[in-house]
């Protein structure tokens, strides 16, 4: 049985630094909490926990703590303005792609645009995004939603939209407005992701998603490998792999999500190569 594993599978620049930023503070300092999960990933947070860093939320500001991380999806300016006020320390790790699609946000709305934003206006980088945007920015997840728009228009993307959608989006929103001024803010990493899990799994008989059952980018890389028609698993450890998944089976692809750590994905490969061993063996 061939195993082969995508070369992005695993975390992105942005989860990494955001990851390094926190345990770098937790070894000097206590009291080290995080603005919700880190990441979603339920391993990594236990990881995170036993080395004292924690996540806290808003409403209940622990008693002890002495240092705030923020984490990659960013916060609003006023969840930014409220944590510096409370005379702790706050170590921003928004990711500085979502740092820049904030400041593009500022800028455009400083300079007189509407500011239009694709994306899922629940997420919580979406969230901090609008709050600098301005009172009359708007959210569209889907071109089809914009119905009104004023002369100046400025865009800026949620990073994890697919290019294909932001240009359905420019061409209907061209016919609604005079002036349209576009920062195109998707970050890559995440486009080659799926592009590469769609090759791996166009190429295979199996497909294991290593990931966090509540990391929605893993999720889309589950969905993704079904639409393409080949059995997937969406696994989160090694403990769940299953013999008879592999019955028959000659090559399994490994992907992961952006926020799963090697060692997790390492761990999947060492058990599935005990596997391939016995299967050569029997
Ligand atoms: S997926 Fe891209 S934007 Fe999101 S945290 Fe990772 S590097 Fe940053």
């Amino acid at each position: 049985m061939k195993i082969k594993k995508a070369e992005m599978a695993g975390f992105c620049f942005g989860v990494k630094r955001a990851i390094e930023l926190a345990l770098k503070e937790a070894q000097v300092n206590s009291g080290v909490y995080t603005l919700g999960p880190l990441i979603h990933n339920p391993q990594v947070i236990e990881r995170l926990k036993a080395k004292g860093i924690n996540p806290f939320e808003i409403s209940a500001l622990p008693s002890d703590i002495k240092t705030a991380v923020i984490r990659t999806h960013g916060v609003s300016r006023e969840i930014n303005e409220y944590l510096n006020s409370l005379g702790i320390k706050v170590i921003d790790a928004t990711c500085p792609f979502v740092k820049k699609a904030q400041q593009y946000a500022k800028l455009l709305h400083e300079e007189g645009y509407q500011v239009l934003i694709l994306g899922d206006a629940n997420h919580p980088e979406v969230v901090g995004i609008k709050s600098y945007a301005g009172p009359d920015a708007i959210v569209v997840s889907e071109p089809e939603e914009i119905v009104k728009l004023r002369k100046r228009v400025g865009v800026v993307v949620q990073t994890t939209q697919p290019v294909e959608k932001l240009q359905r989006l420019l061409e209907r929103a061209i016919t609604l407005c005079k002036e349209l001024k576009v920062y195109n803010t998707i970050c890559n990493s995440t486009a080659q992701r799926l592009k590469e899990t769609a090759e791996l799994a166009g190429s295979v008989d199996v497909m294991l998603v290593i990931g966090g059952r509540n990391s929605a980018n893993t999720t889309q890389l589950a969905r993704l490998c079904e639409s393409i028609g080949v059995r997937t698993y969406h696994i989160e450890t090694a403990d769940e792999l299953r013999d008879e998944w592999f019955n028959g089976v000659e090559s399994v692809g490994v992907t992961a999500g952006a926020s799963t750590p090697d060692w997790i994905i390492e761990d999947i490969i060492n058990k599935l190569t005990g596997l391939r061993e016995e299967d050569d063996k029997g």
